[in-house]
């Protein structure tokens, strides 16, 4: 455990204890009243509080930045208006849609959950919890989302926004990295909720607002927060130290290699990736595990020349992605000539469906889900045209 996070026992409450003082009751009322005056009412899903829209938007806001879910909600709105739309689509199209999301088993997920709800629920969301956190994709707190926000039910969301908050506000110091621990705060959580349920789906965006533009992670704006008159970390500075949160996940490193093969009439060589590992289902470039495998994989005469490295993270693993544009008799010039003749590499690549590369035109590489490294460089490869 960090020194700089373990908080004295006279400071900190040791154990949270299921109930609240007489101030801290308080907490929905100011936060309600907040969020009229000062939250967020013009975010594209508030337009119209339908358990469809606000779905879609809490399982693209699961790991991702409202700024960048903006327009994807948008684009999955205009595509499919209606839960039917997006569960009679190819699952294909819906991957294409979401490539730059990431996190694609949400993706996966999405798709899944509304072919359920059509097909069992007659494309009307459930409205008890139960039946929520049945569907894929959908964890206790979008249930709690979806239910507080769309059927005002007394269900309290906990995201990491909403964590930072409440153990800021009732100075829980316990290690959020244990389930027993997050279990109580859970129960804090549901202590806090507003006493009438018609006021649960401005109490639910009230706290989410709350922890996206006031109390956030490194900026935190007390003095423009409705609770800060009972808020124990900032009534005992204590607000740099939680939430506490002694596993940090360490992220590794890796390179990859990916073979960006480019033919005659300026297609990619590229396939699906096998269902299991990063990227599962979505398309890629051949990948290897070092630079003197692909070269291996080519002709033996040929050159390759090395594109700009494209960082990728994710949760447990930090990329370093190498990609080389290989051009059959390259001669140096960025444009392949027209006269060559139209060649497919024998590579065998890991982390694929062998033989399962095909030459796409770029058109084709937009229709299909790809991760974003796979944009990035196929941007760099446009460049060439
Ligand atoms: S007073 Fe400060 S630390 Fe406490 S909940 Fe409000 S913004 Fe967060």
């Amino acid at each position: 455990m960090s020194k700089a996070l373990v908080l004295s026992k006279e400071t900190a409450p040791a154990v949270p204890s299921p109930s609240l003082t007489e101030a801290q009751k308080g907490f929905a009322r100011h936060l309600i009243k907040w969020q009229r005056l000062h939250g967020r009412h013009d975010l594209p899903w508030q337009k119209n509080l339908q358990p469809y829209p606000v779905w879609l938007s809490e399982v693209m806001l699961q790991q991702t930045q409202v700024s960048t879910v903006k327009a994807y909600f948008e684009k999955f709105m205009t595509r499919f208006p209606r839960i039917e739309d997006l569960a009679q689509a190819q699952e294909e199209e819906v991957m294409s849609l979401w490539s730059g999301l990431g996190y694609y088993s949400r993706g996966r997920n999405l798709h899944a959950c509304a072919q359920r709800v059509v097909a069992d629920f007659k494309g009307e969301f459930p409205s008890s919890m139960e039946d929520l956190v049945k569907l894929p994709g959908i964890g206790p707190s979008t249930a709690a989302a979806i239910a507080s926000i769309c059927f005002s039910q007394k269900a309290a969301i906990m995201d990491g926004n909403v964590a930072r908050v409440l153990t800021r506000y009732l100075g829980f110091s316990e290690d959020l990295s244990q389930s027993a621990n997050q279990r109580g705060l859970k129960q804090l959580a549901q202590l806090l909720l507003p006493s009438k349920a018609k006021d649960m789906p401005t109490y639910t965006q009230g706290i989410m607002d709350l922890g996206a533009t006031v109390c956030m992670p490194k900026r935190v704006l007390c003095e423009r927060c409705p609770v800060q008159s009972t808020c124990y970390a900032h009534a005992h500075d204590l607000i740099s130290a939680l939430p506490l949160k002694s596993k940090k996940i360490k992220r590794k490193h890796k390179s990859i290699y990916w073979l960006i093969a480019i033919n005659d009439r300026f297609e990619v060589l590229g396939g699906k990736r096998a269902l299991g590992g990063i990227w599962a289902g979505m398309h890629a470039f051949p990948e290897f595990e070092s630079e003197a495998a692909l070269r291996a994989s080519l002709p033996a005469v040929t050159e390759v020349q090395a594109l700009t490295v494209v960082q990728h993270e994710l949760t447990h693993l930090s990329l370093s992605i190498h990609g080389f544009l290989w051009q059959e008799h390259s001669t140096g010039s960025s444009r392949p000539s027209s006269k060559r003749r139209i060649h497919k590499p024998h590579v065998t690549a890991v982390g694929f469906n062998p033989p399962g590369y095909a030459w796409m035109g770029l058109e084709e590489w937009a229709q299909v889900g790809r991760p974003k490294p796979v944009s990035d460089f196929l941007e760099q490869v446009k460049a060439l045209e």
